[in-house]
């Protein structure tokens, strides 16, 4: 027998076709059997009918998320939630479920907790959608940009984004880190392919409980030698506008199951974004919205957030303050009290979705600013072997994919931008 998916069961809109799928919803009357059935594409009414006596009582057995074969003829119907209706000639029963813990008035940890299940929801299937556009988009747009995926250790000898959110791991009698990030090894990439990308595994013991971190996130990264701040800074926004092309043109449908206002998604697909510098930031915090942030402070999340609302863009903010930036993002020389970096700011309250910088060309700098965080320069020895052999400017940033995949679609919390999240309170299931 050939299935056909609900989808292009619902774009034929007539004559006989066979489905599989789950029940979402069931109801019952002495007359009637509605299944709403589900499959990975879509939901469609199914009807069974009492007069066919047989039909109708295994059909009656059906319980929500039972998995079935239905065949049967299409029609038009206003009133399905689908606009179509199919009348059920055939019916397998192939599983009936127990009593389905997801009912309603549901707490978000529940559903967390549920969260094997809890993935079949239509939200949390158009959240996945989007993620593997976005995913794929990435891995499109560095491509044809000429860039090569380069590949990276997860378990590493060293930290690189501070010594607070290392995951310690036991390696046979001697002890590594889970990887923060990808870049020191993507500088010693560089000297060999160039322009290279990658989007892995991240992992960060975050203790702080907010709706934007994980423990364990992917984190898309790219590496190019010769690049220059004002260079990279532009790259990232064409990869963002690039992603928010490829979803506009895959998933509007998703974005209209979560309720997303397109027409922001599109305003952002089409329009330049504002770079400032951290010290104009500040100037717009304290002066247009009578804030009072020091020089030298990184910015808050509100702070953040009101510079991107100011603007109702994405932003790129440069130039923040040297002394509370990693080793590997170096001073201006023109003025050393600032670092060569940037961080892209999503609008809506997402903050922050991108990080990066030129990178610290200076070993004596670098070995000063690593001893001040308590490391030993000589773990190092071999990234610094990078600056001794042919050392050349070069630039990379990393995007946290699951960051914009709940910008994208409007999610309250990250936790719902990866099929199993993993928090400081949430290792299962
Ligand atoms: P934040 O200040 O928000 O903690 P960060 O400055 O530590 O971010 P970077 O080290 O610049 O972040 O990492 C690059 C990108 O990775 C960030 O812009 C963000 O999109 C993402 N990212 C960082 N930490 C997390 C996390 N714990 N969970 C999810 N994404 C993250
Ligand atoms: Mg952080």
């Amino acid at each position: 027998m050939d299935y056909i998916t609900v989808e292009e069961a619902l774009k034929k809109g007539a004559g006989k076709v066979n489905l599989r799928g789950w029940v979402y919803r069931i109801r019952m009357s002495n007359k009637f059997v509605f299944i709403v059935m589900r499959d990975h594409t879509d939901i469609i009414q199914c009807v069974v009918k009492a007069e066919d006596k047989k039909l109708f009582e295994e059909a009656s057995k059906l319980t929500m998320e039972s998995s079935l074969k239905v065949s049967g003829e299409l029609k038009k119907d206003e009133r399905a939630p689908t606009g179509y209706e199919l009348g059920v000639s055939e019916l397998e029963v192939v599983q009936i479920a127990e009593p389905f813990p997801i009912t309603k008035d549901f707490s978000p940890e529940f559903l967390l907790d549920n969260r094997h299940l809890w993935i079949r929801s239509r939200k949390i299937n158009a959240v996945l959608k989007i993620r593997h556009t976005v995913t794929g988009a990435i891995h499109g747009f560095f491509r044809s940009r000429g860039y090569y995926e380069f590949d990276a250790p997860i378990f590493q000898p060293n930290m690189s984004e501070g010594g607070s959110t290392l995951f310690e791991v036991k390696y046979f009698k001697d002890k590594v880190y889970l990887s923060q990030s990808w870049q020191l090894y993507a500088e010693a990439g560089i000297f060999s392919l160039g322009k290279i990308y990658n989007m892995s595994p991240t992992f960060r013991s975050e203790k702080s409980k907010t709706s934007r971190h994980l423990a364990e996130f992917w984190m898309a990264e790219m590496e190019a030698a010769w690049m220059k701040l004002d260079e990279v800074t532009e790259v990232a926004k064409d990869e963002i506008r690039f992603i928010l092309k490829k979803v506009l043109e895959n998933n509007r449908k998703e974005l209209e199951i979560l309720e997303r206002d397109v027409s922001l998604i599109e305003k952002y697909a089409k329009e330049k974004y504002p770079t400032i510098k951290y010290a104009e930031a500040l100037g717009l915090l304290n002066k247009t919205y009578k804030m009072d942030v020091p020089f030298g402070k990184d910015l808050r999340t509100i702070e953040e957030a009101k510079i991107a609302e100011h603007f109702k863009l994405p932003v790129v903010v440069t130039h923040y303050p040297t002394e509370i930036m990693g080793f590997y993002k170096p001073p201006n020389r023109e003025n050393p009290k600032e670092a060569l970096c940037f961080d892209m700011l999503a609008p809506e309250g997402y903050c922050e979705i991108i990080g990066g910088s030129e990178r610290n060309l200076d070993i004596k700098d670098m070995e000063n600013r690593l001893r001040k965080e308590g490391e030993d320069p000589k773990t190092y020895d071999w990234y610094l072997d990078l600056r001794r052999y042919g050392s050349a400017p070069h630039s990379g940033y990393g995007l946290g994919v699951e960051r914009v995949v709940a910008w994208i679609c409007g999610l309250d919390n990250i936790k719902d931008a990866i099929p199993f999240p993993r928090t400081m309170l949430r290792k299962t299931p």
